[in-house]
């Protein structure tokens, strides 16, 4: 026998929610063109941040003024710290949150903070594609 915590099964739902939007992701990131996934990676934070917020609050978690500033400084983190490579779309995470990745870790290309920017030439020689 287990303790029926949750009667109204909605950390099924949470979960389930999650699963969803963890695999659209994945599918995203698999099929999305590196220009589009530069435009929608703030929107997906956003996104994620969301359902996160209303998973807390389904769960009976309430909204915590405190959760509320914790979610949203990480959204800004990430928002901040990651880039999305304009040449091969590979998604470029900063090693100490502070400042943004400047070059691609997979093929070199400049990771300039302008999504307009596609022209995704690499410019740094040691990574330079031969
Ligand atoms: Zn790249």
């Amino acid at each position: 026998m287990h303790a029926n915590t949750d009667p109204n099964g909605n950390i099924h739902l949470f979960f389930g929610i999650w699963i969803a939007f963890f695999l659209g992701n994945l599918a995203f990131n698999a099929i999305a063109s590196p220009g589009l996934k530069r435009q929608a990676r703030p929107y997906l934070y956003v996104l994620g941040s969301v359902v996160f917020l209303a998973g807390a609050f389904f769960l009976g978690l309430g909204l915590n003024p405190i959760m509320i500033v914790a979610v949203i400084a990480i959204l800004a983190i990430n928002v901040h710290s990651t880039r999305v490579c304009p040449d091969c779309g590979k998604t470029n995470y900063s090693g100490n949150l502070i400042s943004a990745p400047q070059f691609c870790v997979r093929c070199g290309a400049s990771l300039d903070g302008d999504p307009r920017n596609t022209d995704g030439k690499p410019d740094r020689p040691d990574l330079r594609r031969r």
